[in-house]
Parts: C-alpha cells; sequence; structure tokens
C-alpha cells in the first residue's frame, strides 16, 4: 500500500548517488531503494548503475533519481548534481570524483570505522551534511553486508523515505533466493538506521562549493608534446587501493609452502615472490608477501591456499600499510612510501 510521500523541494529531481567498488553491493541496494519508492511509497523513480571493467573490486556508480508521480521521469543520464552522496568505502574518497557535484545543501554518508575523517573531506561545502557510519564492522558483524548497513543509514537521514517499506522491500529482495539473509539484513538495517555518527565541521569550502581537488601534475595541457612516454611501464604508479572489498588476504609465512597456486588465481599480479639459488643451485622461488597497493581484496588467494596460509581479515585503517611487502621497492623510496588506505 503506497501513502503520498512528500519530497524535499529541490525543484530539482531529488538525486541519490552511490559510490562503491564491485562486490560491496552498491547495485542491489540502488534497487532496493527505488523499488521500495515506486512500489511502496508510490513516486517516480529510476535506477541504473556505471561499472568499470565489470570484475569484482573495480569502481561501480549507482544512481537513484526520485520524483513525484505526476513528474516523469524521462533521463537516464548519470547523476552529476547529486542531493546525496553514499561512500561505501572510505578509501573512495581518495577519487576526487567521488565527492563531484554534490549539492551545498546535500548529504554525504560515507562507511568509515569510528574516528576515521578523510583529509579529503574538507573540499566538503561547509554546509554539507556529514554523516559516517561503520558499515563494515557492522556487516561482519551482523553476517549481512554493508549494503544492507548502508541503506538503513539513507533511511535515517532521508525523513520521506518509509522504514517499512525499505524494510520489507529488502525481506522480498532476498527471502525467495537468500532466506538464510533475511533476518541478518533486517539487523543490519537497523544498526544502520540508529547507530550513525552526525559530524559536525567537516567541510571547508566557501561560499557552498565543492573546493577543487589540487591539479594532477601532468594533465592535458601540461603532459609532454610528442606522445613519449618518459617513464615506460609507469602503471606501476597507479595506486589501486580504492579497489577493494573491506577485506585484505593476510599471508601466514610459517604456513606457507610457496606453492604458488595464489599466484596462480590472482588477477592482480600483486603477490611478491623472490628467487634464490638452493643448495645444488636450483632455483628456489618464494612467497614474501602481498603488496595491497596493486591488488583489489577479491579473496581468490585465501580460497584457493590449501595450507591456510592465506586468510582473511577485515581491512582496518592502517593494516594494508603494516603488512605491506612492496613489489617494487625502487619506487617507494621515490614516492616517499606510497601510502595505501
Ligand atoms: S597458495 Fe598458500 S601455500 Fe601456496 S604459495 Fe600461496 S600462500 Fe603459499
Ligand atoms: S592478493 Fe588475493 S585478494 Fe588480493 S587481488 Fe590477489 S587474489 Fe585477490
Amino acid at each position: 500500500m503506497s501513502r503520498k510521500v512528500l519530497l524535499p523541494d529541490t525543484g530539482q529531481f531529488f538525486e541519490i548517488r552511490f559510490e562503491s567498488i564491485g562486490g560491496l553491493g552498491a547495485h542491489a541496494a540502488g534497487r532496493i531503494v527505488a523499488t521500495a519508492a515506486v512500489l511502496r511509497m508510490g513516486l517516480n523513480g529510476a535506477h541504473f548503475s556505471s561499472y568499470g571493467s565489470e570484475k569484482k573490486g573495480s569502481v561501480v556508480r549507482s544512481f537513484i533519481r526520485l520524483a513525484p508521480t505526476d513528474r516523469p521521469i524521462r533521463t537516464s543520464a548519470p547523476i552529476e548534481s547529486p542531493d546525496v552522496v553514499v561512500v561505501f568505502h572510505s578509501g573512495l574518497l581518495a577519487h576526487p570524483a567521488t565527492l563531484d557535484g554534490i549539492r551545498p545543501a546535500g548529504t554525504l554518508i560515507y562507511a568509515g570505522h569510528a574516528d576515521e575523517v578523510p583529509a579529503e573531506l574538507a573540499r566538503l561545502p561547509a554546509t554539507t551534511r556529514v554523516i559516517r557510519i561503520d558499515a563494515q564492522t557492522i556487516a561482519i558483524e551482523e553476517k549481512s553486508r554493508a549494503n544492507a548497513v548502508l541503506i538503513g543509514t539513507l533511511t535515517a537521514a532521508l525523513p520521506f523515505l518509509d522504514r517499512q517499506a525499505m524494510i520489507d522491500t529488502l525481506d522480498a529482495t532476498f527471502a525467495g533466493r537468500h532466506p538464510e539473509a533475511v533476518a541478518a539484513n533486517k539487523r543490519a538495517f537497523v544498526r544502520g538506521a540508529e547507530e550513525f555518527e552526525l559530524l559536525e565541521n567537516i567541510g571547508c569550502g566557501e561560499d557552498g562549493i565543492l573546493a577543487s581537488p589540487a591539479n594532477p601534475v601532468w594533465g592535458y595541457r601540461t603532459a609532454p608534446l610528442g606522445g613519449v612516454l618518459p617513464m615506460p611501464g609507469n602503471s606501476v604508479w597507479n595506486d589501486l587501493h580504492t579497489s577493494r572489498t573491506g577485506w585484505l588476504p593476510v599471508l601466514d609465512l610459517d604456513k606457507c609452502i610457496d606453492c604458488g597456486m595464489c599466484e596462480m588465481v590472482c588477477p592482480d599480479l600483486c603477490l611478491v615472490w623472490s628467487t634464490g639459488a638452493g643448495e645444488e643451485d636450483q632455483l628456489i622461488v618464494k612467497l614474501e608477501g602481498i603488496d595491497y597497493r596493486y591488488g583489489k581484496g577479491c579473496m581468490r588467494c585465501v580460497e584457493t591456499c590449501s595450507t591456510l596460509a592465506m586468510t582473511r581479515e577485515a581491512e582496518t585503517p592502517g593494516l594494508a600499510d603494516r603488512l605491506r611487502v612492496p613489489l617494487f621497492p625502487d619506487l617507494l623510496k621515490e614516492t616517499g612510501g606510497g601510502h595505501v588506505a
């Protein structure tokens, strides 16, 4: 049964953008929110997502556009000036595009651990509401996923969203194929709606404008002419730390037998190996560790390792930096550390 819902009067569609990475369930969350709005709250709505390279771990953006029933939605253009941005992983905030276009009176919800306030948030307009929820920890504790937590937080942050409609849609989505997940998702939703923190004095952008990020050293105006790559193989400079699922593989060298199976399945070639000579001069290849800068946290190595040398651990702030074994130590010297989130 739908009811009369009053959307905030922005003079435009009410627009929500999810910023996420494959595997965290942003597309499913967007579909649930839009379905609840259309089928149970009587709104007009549209939902669609854009994916990167279509693999678990790459960047995903999901868009929800809402309007009163008397206002048709005839556009499916990506949302560039959202009223709400929901960031499924705080590491994504390192990318300037994550906050792009957020409206001055808008809301940012981000999944982050307690006390985690990424420096990039200072770019926000001072008028933007900032909400943090430890979605990853709640999801792990409730055996659910971060998307259920974040739907709960979004529902609590936007009074026009009907809580029961959202829970009913969440239930209906999983009741058929994953009935065992219904109760866990509901607990995660409720905790997301109740345990978020409203952060004060975060944005420093003046006049309600999102501050521009610092220009990269090279852009299309400043790059050297002539199509010359002065640093061949420069993809090693890429920092892919945002491509994570919330989990990190952790290597226990004492259990590792250097069988190489993890290397066979790792899509990102981020395992670090050393070579040496054995007693009879035979080649010895040993696994030294993982360079998290290039991995996505897909957990294939963990699932493949027969000796349980690879285990998965929740990605807490600083863990990757502590455990990282650099693939390119020389690069580390040049960049002064190459921090990963
Ligand atoms: S699969 Fe496990 S045992 Fe084999 S090399 Fe990788 S971590 Fe070591
Ligand atoms: S190291 Fe493991 S978790 Fe990381 S990308 Fe490779 S297979 Fe996936």
